[in-house]
């Protein structure tokens, strides 16, 4: 079986309802059958972004109008994308409702990489995107109860420990791997990042190498806590894996290793497409729903 496209809705610690998982398994079963909607005319660029738009769009994962907030109540949000040996991305952004969008501006309309703040919202206006409507109300919730707490002056930890304990009750980052019909590899990410992350904070999915990457081997993504998986330049490790020959699961299971032996568990979950449509998804947190579908359009829905 060849895989052509694969999706997930990132690595955490939820716990899943039956409610929950049936919506979780929809929207990962929308996001691969639109994405695979493009494979028969489209480039894995097309794919990846048309599954990631619908992830953003649903509102139950930490991307798009889902996006998480940070310490000062605000949505940043950052994206990224890889394709033919070039990559966009967009970091801390606020204005646009689909940030991967703008991330495909950067990559294909200009000579950047990264654009970043202010300005990268500026150029979302400019190009007409669609502006984000601001946070959800279960996440303005969540947000202002912990607020409550902190001013009623109980313990809430680290924060960046306490960060991760909220988030993981929260859906998650978004990403996709793809392989089109001329054999050219696409990675993308999306993401509002680390709930209650300090303002102007950059995590994995707007860098190359560490929340996404893809060559002419294989494409990776991940998902995680960003810092750690900046550290390990994780994507690009697990890239490199497959050009030396590793299957995807060997490279993931490799580099998951690594992520887990140095930050311990609860931190990470990456996917791997290689060249001849093989793939593999692993992550050393409680669940991270995923997914994919092969040339025959046949969908499975794994992790959670
Ligand atoms: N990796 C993302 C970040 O650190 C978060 C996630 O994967 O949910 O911004």
């Amino acid at each position: 079986m060849k895989v052509v496209l694969a999706v997930h809705g990132g690595a955490g610690r939820r716990a899943v309802n039956q409610e929950t998982y049936v919506t979780i398994k929809n929207v990962l079963e929308q996001a691969l059958l639109e994405g695979f909607r493009v494979y028969k005319s489209g480039s894995s660029l097309d794919m990846v972004v048309a599954a990631i738009e619908v992830l953003e769009n649903s509102g139950i994962f930490n991307a798009g109008i889902g996006s998480t907030v940070d310490a000062s109540g605000s949505i940043s949000m950052d994206a990224g994308l890889m394709f033919r040996g070039k990559a966009g991305a967009v970091a801390c952004v606020r204005y646009p409702k689909n940030p991967i969008k703008l991330a495909r501006f950067v990559l294909e309309r200009t000579e950047h990489v990264i654009i970043a703040g202010g300005a990268a919202d500026k150029l979302a206006r400019k190009i007409g995107l669609e502006p984000h409507p601001g946070p959800l109300q279960r996440v303005l919730e969540l947000y202002s109860n912990v607020i409550i707490r902190l001013r009623r002056g109980e313990r809430v930890e680290s924060p960046f420990q306490k960060s991760l304990e909220t988030w993981l009750s929260l859906g998650d980052t978004v990403g996709a791997v793809s392989i089109d019909r001329d054999g050219i590899l696409a990675a993308g990410v999306s993401t509002g990042g680390v709930f209650l992350k300090m303002p102007g904070r950059v995590g994995d999915s707007a860098i190359p190498g560490a929340g996404f990457y893809a060559n002419e081997c294989g494409a990776a993504i991940a998902t995680g806590i960003g810092e750690y998986i900046l550290l390990t330049h994780a994507t690009l490790k697990i890239v490199e894996e497959m050009c030396n020959g590793a299957i995807p699961s060997d490279a993931v299971k490799k580099i998951l290793n690594i992520v887990t032996n140095r930050f311990g568990s609860n931190t990470a979950g990456f996917i791997a497409l290689d060249n001849k449509g093989r793939v593999a998804g692993l992550y050393n947190t409680e669940m991270m729903p995923w997914g994919y579908i092969s040339e025959e359009g046949n969908v499975k829905i794994l992790g959670i």
